[in-house]
């Protein structure tokens, strides 16, 4: 008798401390039954949600909530997470919200007060964005004048002029990277126009011809007869850079195959070379800013080292993932693959 009382209040001290923990998380936690009702929460759920104790024990959170981002995601239900959501009651406060699956159909909502990483990122994204706007203009008067500068007249400076105006070019186009990323991480949304591909695929064969000046052999296979839903600005800008990774990094005589086709879930664009292909360490850091496996190779190509973060901010924005397969020495395969959701029927009888 006596040792079942004392294992009673042992269990019972453990059960408050648990409690006494939980409440005392500086992140937001409450527990939800399978109606979505309170059962209980702690004191950081007070501060960040707005809950109120006892009053909101047994209200449906999604009601009490309201209008709010948060209460709208917990309403549409079909997402885990929630990144960065504005605080109900406080749109200074951004949150980072889980909701975890746990017991018999029960949920246990986590959100963290993510304001000052959030407030740091924007920080970030307007310093490089400034900064790019300001190198703007001097970069094109620099350019202007060496343009207007005639090697004829000063053989001796030649090779240096030649030297200073693809420096100056190669900055530029940093310059305008960057300015590219920058506007697609404030991108929200995007216009949702129809690209046509069948002239696109052709664009992108002729840059890739013109880029190559007869160096590889180039093939294009249209087999999807699809047209895309997105930005056509910033597709074109996507493809082309994978086109021009491909013509930039395979050596003479090689092929690029620009492909367009159909797959189970919708379709892929893929560009394959026969190039010098990636060591498999480097492939996840590809999309990385600045990101090059020889540098020296990059450079010496004309590269900035920015082509596929913008590769990949673009498909984000399109919900379409990169996919890179590759073997040293052998060649790359770079693949786009776009929901059934981002496809169109061609107009007319496309070819
Ligand atoms: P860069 O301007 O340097 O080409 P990217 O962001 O376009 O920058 O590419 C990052 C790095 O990925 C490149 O520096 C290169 O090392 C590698 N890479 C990209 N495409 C290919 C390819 N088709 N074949 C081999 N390496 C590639």
């Amino acid at each position: 008798m006596n040792g079942d009382r004392s294992r009673a209040r042992r269990l019972l001290t453990q059960l408050r401390d648990l409690r006494d923990a939980a409440a005392a998380l500086s992140d937001a936690l409450v527990l939800l039954d399978r109606a979505g009702r309170v059962r209980w929460f702690n004191r950081a759920a007070r501060r960040l949600l707005g809950l109120e104790w006892p009053h909101d024990l047994n209200a449906v959170l999604a009601d009490r909530l309201g209008d709010s981002e948060l209460g709208t995601w917990l309403r549409e239900g079909d997402q885990a997470v929630a990144d960065d959501v504005a605080a109900p009651g406080g749109q200074a406060v951004r949150l980072h919200v889980e909701a975890i699956p746990f017991g018999h159909d029960r949920r246990l909502l986590l959100a963290r007060d993510v304001s000052r990483l959030t407030r740091l990122e924007q920080v970030r994204r307007d310093f490089v964005a400034n900064v790019s706007h300001e190198l703007r203009t001097p970069l094109t008067v620099i350019h202007g004048y060496l343009e207007l500068l005639d090697p004829e007249d000063v053989p001796a400076l030649a090779p240096v002029l030649k030297e200073m105006r693809a420096q100056s070019q190669r900055m530029g186009q940093i310059v305008e990277d960057l300015l590219t990323l920058s506007r697609l991480e404030m991108q929200q949304r995007l216009p949702e126009e129809r690209v046509p591909m069948a002239p696109l695929l052709a664009t992108l064969r002729r840059e890739a011809e013109a880029l190559s000046h007869g160096r590889h052999r180039i093939a294009l296979e249209d087999q999807a007869h699809a047209d895309l839903l997105g930005s056509p600005k910033d597709l074109h800008s996507a493809f082309s850079n994978l086109v021009s990774n491909a013509v930039r990094y395979t050596p003479e005589h090689g092929s690029i195959t620009i492909r367009w086709r159909r797959t189970r879930n919708g379709a892929e664009y893929s560009v394959t070379d026969t190039g010098y292909g990636i060591p498999a360490e480097h492939i996840a850091r590809l999309t990385e800013r600045f990101y090059r496996v020889s540098s020296s190779r990059s450079r010496a190509t004309g590269g900035t080292g920015l082509g596929l973060s913008i590769v990949k901010h673009v498909l984000n924005l399109h919900h379409a993932q990169l996919r890179i397969e590759s073997e040293p020495g052998k060649g790359s395969t770079f693949t786009c693959a776009f929901d059934a959701a981002r496809l169109l029927e061609a107009e007319g009888d496309a070819g």
